[in-house]
């Protein structure tokens, strides 16, 4: 089928604050600062800021990935590990406040984060003239281009994009995160494999909310803006709305408000009428026609949420379910059994080989069941989840009683629910993360000066969080010949302990 969606959104140079007004809502408002973001991984922190170059631990590759509005992402390999990496760079001087407000914002969002459907942050690095966001790499291209590709595609196809989509907005929106700038450029393929997922990028228009409070920042590109934030009172209803869009464009390639310029758009939005009259929708079902209905519904009030989006008749119909691989599933909850209680820093290393160093293939089949556990799809497990996963794999008394000492146990950040990471932490194969090799490399991420031993004012530049008493006791427990400092071995000793 041809396509008619041939023209990238202006917001390829930056989305628009359309009336360039700041927002005026009750929140308060993000002051930049010097941030020592952390990326909270349970109750232990990583800090991840960087002053200094980041060419020390990155090589910047050429071409470009992409221009944004305030600078280049480039592909990067990580030296010591030789893992690839994606790095948002922005000019300090040609960047106002505002915009670095932006970024800082994007940054502590996406710290925040922790989604398989949402890009994943590693380090930010600051030098004298530069910011540079390090996250992970996307190698697929973006949903535009497969768009620009295919023209519109199949609604399988279409509906397994959109259940992708879906989680990772839902669980946003739980986490109170409006994103404010869906839209096919910024869905990205993790690699260009047939069945590759799709990560949401570019959090920088995206805004803590608080429940029943409006926003008012006219923001996003008109073909995917909501009526509503063009009248400058809205909530996250309007990421709905954008998903509304994406889908009409999917189904049949083009968008449902189109003009020749963004004024008669907007006024087509404004009016919120589009149709289903074009050739291209006879072939589509029912079902998707009133799907896209639900999510274009003009009044905010009446239009679906994410989650009841996930659960529309459209989606089961043309996604399957998780499959349920019950030697898989044993396994893996089994591993989460023998999750027993870690040093602190034992647990906080383990963490960052996790975050940092494990390969999408090592999460591979965790985020299969993660995905068979998670039945409600907001990105998380709760104690019901994991009751209905183990009651599967043993008798239900056993399964109550191992829920409960889990949850003790995975859920570090005691909020009621296991998360992605801490998920994977808990139940991945630690013999085949853990490897001679792996730890070797580790060792050396952590040995900044490079003088073969780690010392403790090291370790607490990387851990922030952990008690001064704690590394005493590290000290004491693992610094055998008593000089301050953790050598290689002592560092393989310690981490030995993880078994
Ligand atoms: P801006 O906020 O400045 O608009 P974006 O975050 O949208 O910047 O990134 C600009 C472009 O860079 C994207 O459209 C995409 O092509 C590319 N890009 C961004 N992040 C990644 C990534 N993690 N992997 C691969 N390419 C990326």
């Amino acid at each position: 089928m041809g396509s008619c969606y041939g023209k990238r959104s202006q917001s390829d140079y930056g989305t628009q604050n359309i009336d360039n007004q700041p927002e005026t809502d009750n929140s308060s408002p993000q002051k930049f600062q010097h941030i020592d973001e952390q990326a909270c991984l349970g109750n232990l922190i990583i800090t991840n800021e960087k002053v200094g170059l980041i060419t020390k631990d990155y090589t910047l590759l050429n071409p470009p990935l992409g221009s944004g509005a305030y600078g280049e992402v480039r592909k990067a390999i990580h030296k010591s590990t030789n893992m690839m990496r994606a790095v948002k760079i922005i000019h300090k001087a040609q960047t106002s406040m505002e915009e670095q407000e932006r970024l800082m914002n994007e940054v502590k969002i996406l710290q925040k984060l922790d989604h398989p459907n949402i890009i994943k942050i590693h380090e930010f690095y600051q030098d004298e003239s530069f910011f540079y966001i390090v996250t992970e790499l996307c190698t697929g291209g973006d949903l535009f281009d497969k768009l620009s590709q295919e023209g519109s595609l199949s609604e399988k196809k279409a509906a397994e994009i959109m259940k992708q989509i879906l989680s990772a907005i839902n669980y946003c929106h739980n986490e109170k995160i409006v994103h404010r700038d869906l839209k096919p450029e910024n869905l990205l393929y993790e690699s260009d494999k047939e069945n590759s997922m799709l990560k949401i990028i570019d959090f920088g228009t995206s805004k803590e909310f608080v429940p029943k409070q409006k926003l008012n920042q006219k923001l996003g590109i008109t073909t995917y803006i909501a009526p509503e934030v063009l009248k400058r009172k809205y909530d996250e209803k309007c990421d709905i709305w954008s998903c509304g869009v994406i889908l009409y464009i999917l189904l049949c390639g083009y968008p449902p408000f189109d003009a020749r310029s963004e004024g008669r758009i907007m006024e087509k939005v404004s009016k919120g009428v589009y149709s289903f009259d074009s050739q291209e929708w006879e072939e589509v079902t029912k079902e998707a026609k009133e799907f896209v209905r639900k999510m274009l519904q003009f009044e905010p009030n009446k239009r679906i949420n994410a989650q009841q989006a996930l659960n529309d008749p459209w989606i089961k119909r043309f996604t399957n379910p998780t499959e349920f691989d019950r030697p898989l599933m044993t396994e893996v909850l089994t591993n989460m059994r023998k999750f027993t209680k870690q040093q602190k820093l034992q647990e906080a290393v383990f963490k960052f080989i996790v975050v940092q160093l494990a390969t999408k293939e090592e999460k591979a089949e965790l985020l299969k069941i993660f995905q068979c556990l998670d039945t409600n799809q907001d990105g998380k497990l709760s104690k019901q989840e994991l009751l209905v996963g183990y009651s599967k794999v043993m008798k239900p008394i056993e399964a109550a009683e191992e829920v409960n000492c889990i949850f003790q146990q995975v859920d570090k950040n005691n909020s009621g629910s296991i998360d992605y990471t801490e998920f994977v932490v808990a139940t991945i194969d630690r013999q085949q993360l853990l490897s001679k090799q792996r730890l070797q490399v580790t060792f050396h991420m952590f040995d900044k000066d490079k003088s073969g031993s780690i010392t403790i004012d090291e370790l607490k530049e990387i851990f922030s969080g952990i008690p001064e008493e704690m590394w005493k006791q590290v000290v004491q427990d693992f610094d055998s010949n008593s000089d301050g400092q953790i050598s290689l071995e002592e560092f393989f000793a310690m981490m030995k302990k993880i078994d």
